[in-house]
């Protein structure tokens, strides 16, 4: 029996255009359609393949605004169990930190937590780290970047690949880990998933009822700060070189005509 918590969120679609609002930079999150992030998808379904094998219970557990109620029930419809919603408009702007401190305290309320799955990077902020602060908050182990997870003993077993090859790693429960898009293919909702997610437990937490004061979040009191966005520019058609005997010369003349050699 494992009583698993999965941090997700709801970001823009990829396919939608993203905005930043002007002023303060924070996400537009009106401009796009928002969906649960793919890794999430990910990480719930690695928590629900665990709960076939040995039971227990999924929760899923987001910080974000009235509409990441959307992201919710696709986790339940997937199958998780009961959802946490920490929404409190002074959590607008904040930053990593703000956020995994926020996380942290409501993890904290939970009971019996003996393993938090999060993705190792959304697809919005793409901080990469508030996993790793959370861990740090709660004093607990955190294996990165697994593309394998495996549960035995009190211990959690991963798998991590890089470049240089594949990493064995150990940590013993309770842990948080973060899973890379190699951890598994997330299941679709069924449509008796979906029906059952309806009536599953939803929590809707403010700041004040995980005991924490408003004033110290938002992107006012954020320790970072996004000052400027510059859009990359369009992808252009690019320079055909045909080769007439002299591709090569051409190459390399292009290559020295951009400072390349
Ligand atoms: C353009 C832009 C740039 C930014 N740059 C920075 C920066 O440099 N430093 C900084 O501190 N902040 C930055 N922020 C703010 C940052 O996006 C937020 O703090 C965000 O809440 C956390 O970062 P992330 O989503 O990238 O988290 P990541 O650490 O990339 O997320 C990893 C995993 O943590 C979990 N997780 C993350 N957020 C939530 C949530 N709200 N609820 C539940 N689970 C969650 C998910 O499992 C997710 O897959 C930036 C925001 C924008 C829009």
């Amino acid at each position: 029996m494992t009583n698993i918590v999965v941090l997700i969120k709801q970001v823009p679609d990829t396919w939608s255009e993203r905005k930043l609002t002007d002023g303060d930079y924070t996400l537009d999150r009106e401009a796009a359609d928002a969906v649960l992030d793919e890794i999430n998808e990910r990480a719930v379904e690695e928590a629900l393949l665990i709960k076939e094998r040995d039971g227990g219970e999924v929760t899923v557990l987001t910080a974000g605004p009235d509409r990441a109620t959307d992201a919710i029930r696709k986790a339940l419809s997937m199958g998780a169990d009961k959802a946490i919603h920490l929404n409190d408009p002074a959590l607008h702007g904040s930053d990593s930190i703000q956020t995994a401190y926020a996380l942290a305290a409501a993890l904290g309320q939970i009971e019996g937590v003996e393993l938090v799955i999060a993705g190792n990077e959304a697809t919005d902020g793409r901080v990469g780290a508030v996993p790793a602060i959370i861990a740090e908050y709660l004093g607990l182990p955190h294996l990165t970047h697994l593309r394998k997870l495996t549960l035995a003993d009190g211990k959690a077993t991963g798998e991590r690949e890089t470049d240089e090859g594949v990493f064995g790693l150990e940590a013993p429960l309770p842990a948080i880990v973060s899973v890379t898009e190699k951890i598994n293919e997330p299941r679709f909702p069924s449509f008796k998933g979906i029906m059952a997610a309806k009536k599953k437990e939803v929590q809707t937490l403010t700041l004040a009822d995980i005991g924490l004061d408003p004033e110290i979040f938002g992107v006012a009191n954020a320790a970072s700060t996004v000052t400027g966005v510059t859009p990359k520019p369009a992808r252009t058609a690019g320079e055909r070189v045909t080769d007439e005997g002299d591709g090569g010369d051409k190459v390399a003349q292009y290559l020295v005509s951009h400072k390349i050699i």
